[in-house]
C-alpha cells in the first residue's frame, strides 16, 4: 500500500452514533447519510458499521450510490434524497430505494413504472419549508400527499389501476441553518419546524398518515430537539465534525473519524535563501531540513492550505512549506530535526488538527475536505 492512506476509525463513527442515540432517546430512528461515498470515508463499510450500531435506514444522493450498497448487501431502507432523471426510476425500482418526491408528476411516473413492475414503491413526501431547494410548497403538501397515498381521485393518476404502487412511507423537510446559534439563524429554523408542524397538521387533517416524519440534520441534532420527530439525519456529526454548541444540553462528545497520513519519503538539507516547489512561494528564512510527503492536492489536499498547514511527526508540529503540487507536499523540519526517513506524518486527525480546522484556515467546510480525499488514497479501517 502506498504511504498516503485515509485512517477511517470505525470505533469513532461507532462512539458518535451512541452519542447521538443518547442525545435524541431510544424511540427515534437515525438514519445514516452515506451519500458521496459516506463524506468521503467509504459507503459500504460505513454502511455496514452503521447498521452493526443500530442504524434504521441510510441515505444517499445518487442511484448509483444506492445501487452499490444493495450490491454490497444491504438489506435496509435507504433514502434518495436528490431528485434523479426519470430515466433513472427502473434503477430505483431495481435497487429498492426510496425516493424523496416533491412533485405530482414525478410521483405519477414512479407510480406508473412501478405499477408496470408489479412492485409497491415506498416514497418519502419533501416539503420546502424554507431549505430553497427540492420539495414542494407547503400549499401543495396535502394535495401531493394525498395523490401519493393513492387517494386521490383515480382521474388524477393516469393509470387508475396503477395508483396503489406507491407507499407513502414517510414526510420530510430539510433545515437551512440548524447549524448556526445566531438568534436570527435560530429564529429562522423554529419558523421552519412550525411551518413544517402545521403542513403536517394539514396532512394528518386530510385522513392521512405521514408515516415517519423528519427533518433534523446534524445542526438540528445538537441545536433544534423539536425539529427531531421519528427519525434524525445527521451526517457530518457522526463523522465527527460539529458546529458550535450553547449549553442547551451537555456537549455533545464526537470524534473525527477520518485521519489522513502519510510518511516521510525524502529529507534533504536546504540553504538559506533557496526556495522550494513552483512559484518559489517559500524561500528558506536559515539554513533548515526538508521532508518530501507523496501526498497532493491530486489525493484532495486542497493546494490553498500551502503555506498555511502544519503537518504532526512524532507528536511534533512541522509547517508545510511550499506550494501543495499534485502528488507532492514538503514540510519544514528546522535546522536541527530528529525526524528521519519513512517516518509515519499525520496530515489531519489524528494527533494533528482535524478537517475542521483545516477547513476553517482556507473558508470552507470540513464536509469538503473529507469528500475531497480522492479514490487513490487507500481507506484503512481501524476499530
Ligand atoms: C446531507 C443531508 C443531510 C445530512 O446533513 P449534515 O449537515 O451532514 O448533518 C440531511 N438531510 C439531507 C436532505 C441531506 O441532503
Amino acid at each position: 500500500m502506498r504511504a498516503t492512506r485515509a485512517i477511517i476509525h470505525l470505533d469513532h463513527f461507532g462512539g458518535n452514533f451512541q452519542a447521538i442515540r443518547e442525545r435524541i432517546g431510544s424511540e427515534r430512528q437515525i438514519c445514516v447519510p452515506v451519500k458521496a461515498d459516506a463524506y468521503g470515508h467509504g459507503a459500504l463499510r460505513i454502511a455496514r458499521a452503521a447498521l452493526e450500531t443500530g442504524a434504521s435506514c441510510l441515505a444517499v444522493a445518487t442511484v448509483g450510490e444506492g445501487t452499490e450498497l444493495r450490491e454490497g448487501g444491504v438489506k435496509i431502507p435507504i433514502l434518495l434524497l436528490s431528485q434523479p432523471l426519470y430515466g433513472e426510476i427502473p434503477g430505483i425500482l431495481k435497487a429498492g430505494l426510496t425516493p424523496f418526491v416533491s412533485d405530482a408528476a414525478f410521483a405519477d411516473a414512479l407510480n406508473r413504472e412501478a405499477a408496470a413492475a408489479g412492485l409497491k414503491l415506498p416514497v418519502h413526501l419533501k416539503i420546502d419549508t424554507g431549505m430553497g431547494r427540492m420539495g414542494c410548497s407547503p400549499a401543495e403538501a396535502p394535495a401531493l400527499a394525498r395523490f401519493i397515498a393513492g387517494c386521490s381521485n383515480s382521474r388524477s393518476c393516469s393509470d387508475s389501476q396503477g395508483c396503489t404502487a406507491l407507499d407513502y412511507a414517510g414526510t420530510a423537510t430539510h433545515l437551512a441553518v440548524a447549524d448556526s446559534a445566531a438568534p436570527e439563524d435560530i429564529d429562522y429554523t423554529q419558523k421552519q419546524i412550525e411551518c413544517f408542524k402545521e403542513t403536517l397538521a394539514g396532512i394528518q387533517s386530510a385522513g392521512l398518515n405521514p408515516g415517519i416524519v423528519h427533518a433534523a440534520n446534524s445542526g438540528a441534532v445538537l441545536l433544534h430537539p423539536n425539529a427531531w420527530f421519528d427519525m434524525v439525519r445527521p451526517g457530518i456529526l457522526l463523522y465527527g465534525y460539529k458546529a458550535e454548541e450553547p449549553s442547551l444540553f451537555a456537549p455533545l462528545q464526537v470524534k473525527p473519524v477520518m485521519e489522513l497520513r502519510t510518511n516521510v519519503v525524502f529529507i534533504k538539507k536546504v540553504k538559506k535563501g533557496e526556495t522550494l516547489s513552483y512559484g518559489r512561494t517559500w524561500t528558506a528564512p536559515q539554513d533548515t531540513n526538508a521532508a518530501v510527503l507523496p501526498v497532493g492536492y491530486g489525493d484532495g489536499l486542497p493546494r490553498l492550505v500551502s503555506n498555511k498547514w502544519q503537518v504532526y511527526i512524532c507528536g511534533r508540529a512541522y509547517p508545510l512549506v511550499g506550494r501543495i503540487c499534485m502528488d507532492q507536499c514538503l514540510a519544514d523540519l528546522g535546522p536541527e530535526t530528529n525526524v528521519r526517513l519513512w517516518d509515519e506524518v499525520t496530515v489531519f486527525g489524528g494527533d494533528a488538527p482535524d478537517a475542521a480546522v483545516l477547513a476553517e484556515r482556507i473558508g470552507t467546510i470540513p464536509y469538503e475536505i473529507t469528500c475531497n480525499i480522492n479514490k487513490r488514497v487507500p481507506r484503512v479501517y481501524e476499530n
